[in-house]
């Protein structure tokens, strides 16, 4: 009995808890993803020529990182609102924990997978160099997809946000 954590009888709300604390925290992981690969793409595209051109030149890619940057700014809301809310006290602040978990991550993984693309050859390279020397894109492309899988894989969060909507009745 000394080394009961919380109350006897309590232990899987305890861990539902924990894991709804800790999805916050993975979708804030994923805005830092993302906003790490967006910004090493913004600035490798100002410099890099392909074709006589910028890559920032070519339409596509400014229109593509616009939708991205709005949508890192969602992910960054959506976390931020489900963390406030814990810090109020609501113990289950759903659906806010669940989506941030799904969109952040998902916003990583978009992004991440966009930035291999925009380093084309170098960003599927692990070492540049036998000086170690690399681009991070590589390695925040690897590392963004578990978040999708762990803290409760994505299509879990859906069904936590689907209970919401229509309740268990018809969800489970
Ligand atoms: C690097 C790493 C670190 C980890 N750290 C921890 C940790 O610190 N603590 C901890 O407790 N665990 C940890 N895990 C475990 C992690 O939480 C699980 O891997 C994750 O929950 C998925 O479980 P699983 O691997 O058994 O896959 P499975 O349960 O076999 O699921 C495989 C896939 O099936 C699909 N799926 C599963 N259930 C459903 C469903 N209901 N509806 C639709 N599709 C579904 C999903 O696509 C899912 O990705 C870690 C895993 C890794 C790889």
């Amino acid at each position: 009995m000394e080394n009961l954590i919380a109350e006897e009888g309590k232990g899987f709300h305890v861990a539902l808890r924990a894991l709804t604390y800790g999805r916050i925290g993975i979708g804030a992981s994923g805005v830092g993803m993302a906003q790490s690969a967006f910004d090493e793409c913004v600035e490798y595209i100002k410099h890099r020529e392909v074709f006589g051109k910028k890559i920032a030149h070519f339409q596509y890619w400014q229109y593509r990182l616009a939708e991205i940057a709005i949508q890192i700014e969602n992910a960054r809301n959506l976390y931020s609102k489900a963390a406030l809310r814990m810090d109020q006290g609501v113990e289950f602040p759903e659906p806010e924990a669940a989506g941030a978990k799904y969109y952040c991550t998902e916003c990583a993984i978009d992004m991440a997978r966009d930035a291999v693309q925009i380093f084309g050859g170098y960003g599927f390279m692990r070492m540049l160099a036998n000086d170690q020397s690399t681009y991070k894109v590589e390695e925040i492309y690897r590392d963004s997809k578990i978040t999708e899988i762990y803290e409760g894989a994505n299509e879990i969060q859906k069904w936590i946000i689907s209970r919401n909507i229509f309740g268990k009745g018809f969800t489970g």
